[in-house]
């Protein structure tokens, strides 16, 4: 399989540190709001690659952290700790906000057919592994204290920006919002280890340290996390685009400075999901959900298929339209798959051609659209039903679209109600709340012209034809 190194800037042939086996770190969800879709991009695109090395015959370990701690309002180590934003936002703890959103991460990625990792390690559940790093840091040479806080000193090492795409100045870009420069830092580059009370004292959730009562870095979570469960040699780190620095650009500064070694092979990194007015971001609050789309009547797997339809290394660029047309397409291409007959022998030899071309798709850095041409292709080829029905079987392992089982569409509506008139219910009251009766008035008047009858009960609106 050729895969993209986001290290070396080129595809490169896989391989592993130990033959059959590879041990995979995913930089998690930080849990102070609902992933957005553009999150849920990168950990579908992560999902495949996982998946298909599983189909290569790889016996895969998949860690995952979930950042509940630490990780401030700016990359540069300035700003509030996201979580207690979170907390205050909606008046609760930093750990019921991190166990809420914890448990609507994997909502998520159940309806979208993602993997749960291996191992899902929470922050706050390895305070000692970091203090245990930072203590061997301290020791090499390799941070120092200052003003309360401990920093990792990137003078010390050879090579600090080892993505090459970025500089000192990328750093100023973290510095926003208002806040200032950190002064204790040796050099532009040092990030900060371990905070302490001395500075950000509304911190909630902290523990005693050899250098103070306080709390970590965002960046030392991966590096330990990783380094307890995957060990020594890691072959493939993921994250979204935006994590390459400063954060997995920090990590590889930790964690080879500790090890005294090269760390992780392969760099996987996914493209953003992008709104015509630019990145999603769960920062500037204006994103979409899952259960949003949901809302509008589009299945989450209609999803998975849209972002599947394009390459991971190229952004994707969102509108309603671009998905609504993805989610017609899958359907009919699932009703399509669904309707294929157990009939007739399976023709081993036209299995394994469906295979490879699904394989040369996928070895090809992971080229999803072509890899769902390849399940085009088995439709419109002339082959019996069971081989066709075989080789989908075969390929969905990958996709993970459900591809064999019939789309829920009228079952669906019997039980749940139609989901683009249940939108219109949803947007009635909110006009009604808003006190908009004329925007509510419109909506029950154009739902009856369709033949629509609305019903207001105590308990909510509901709706029945004719
Ligand atoms: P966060 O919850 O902010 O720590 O982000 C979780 C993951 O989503 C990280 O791997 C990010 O790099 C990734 N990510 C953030 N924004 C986007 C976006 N607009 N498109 C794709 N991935 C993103
Ligand atoms: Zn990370």
């Amino acid at each position: 399989m050729q895969l993209y190194n986001s290290l070396t800037h080129k595809k490169e042939e896989f391989y592993t540190n130990e033959p059959g086996k590879v041990k995979i770190y995913t930089c998690g969800p930080t849990v102070y709001h609902f992933a957005h879709i553009g999150n849920l991009r990168t950990y579908i695109m992560e999902d495949v690659l996982v998946r298909y090395l599983g189909f290569l015959g790889y016996d895969v370990l998949r860690v995952m952290n979930i950042t509940d701690v630490g990780h401030l309002s700016s990359d540069a180590d300035t700003g509030e700790d996201k979580m207690l934003k979170g907390a205050k936002r909606e008046h609760k703890t930093v750990m019921e906000i991190a166990d809420f959103y914890t448990k609507a991460f994997f909502s998520d990625a159940d309806k979208l057919n993602i993997k749960r990792p291996d191992v899902t390690q929470p922050a706050t559940g390895c305070i000692t592994e970091f203090i245990d790093m930072i203590s061997a840091l301290l020791e090499k040479g390799y941070a120092y204290q200052a003003g309360g806080n401990v920093y990792f000193d990137t003078s010390k090492l050879d090579k600090y920006y080892v993505f090459g795409e970025h500089d000192a100045e990328d750093l100023e870009v973290g510095v926003r919002d208002g806040v200032e420069a950190d002064g204790n830092k040796r050099n532009k580059a040092d990030f900060v280890l371990w905070f302490t009370k001395s500075k950000f004292e509304d911190q909630e959730l902290k523990w005693d340290s050899p250098w103070g009562y306080g709390y970590p870095g965002w960046h030392i979570e991966c590096s330990a996390i990783s380094l307890k469960y995957c060990g020594e040699y890691l072959d493939i780190h993921c994250g979204g685009i935006d994590n390459q620095f400063p954060h997995h650009t920090n990590e590889i500064a930790q964690s080879e400075s500790y090890l005294g070694h090269k760390w992780c092979n392969f760099w996987f990194h996914v493209l953003h999901l992008n709104t015509a007015s630019g990145k999603m971001s769960k920062s500037s609050g204006k994103f979409l959900t899952l259960s949003v789309l949901e809302e509008q009547g589009i299945d989450p797997l209609a999803y998975r298929y849209f972002c599947l339809n394009s390459h991971y290394r190229k952004n994707l660029v969102y509108s309603e339209e671009a998905l609504e047309n993805a989610a017609k397409a899958y359907k009919k291409l699932r009703q399509r798959c669904a309707a294929l007959k157990d009939e007739g022998e399976i023709s081993a030899e036209a299995l394994e051609g469906f295979r490879s071309k699904f394989k040369e798709a996928l070895d090809n850095d992971m080229n999803t659209s072509l890899a769902l041409t390849a399940v085009y292709d088995v439709l419109k080829a002339d082959e019996n039903d069971a081989t066709k029905r075989a080789a989908v079987a075969d390929m969905d392992t990958v996709l993970c679209l459900d591809l064999l089982t019939p789309y829920p569409e009228e079952k669906k509506e019997e039980e749940e109600g139609d989901p683009a008139i249940l939108a219109k219910i949803a947007e009635r009251a909110a006009a009604k709340k808003a006190k908009d009766y004329a925007r509510a008035d419109a909506i029950r008047a154009e739902l009856a012209a369709e033949g629509i009858t609305l019903i207001d009960t105590p308990q909510g609106t509901t709706y029945k034809r004719g």
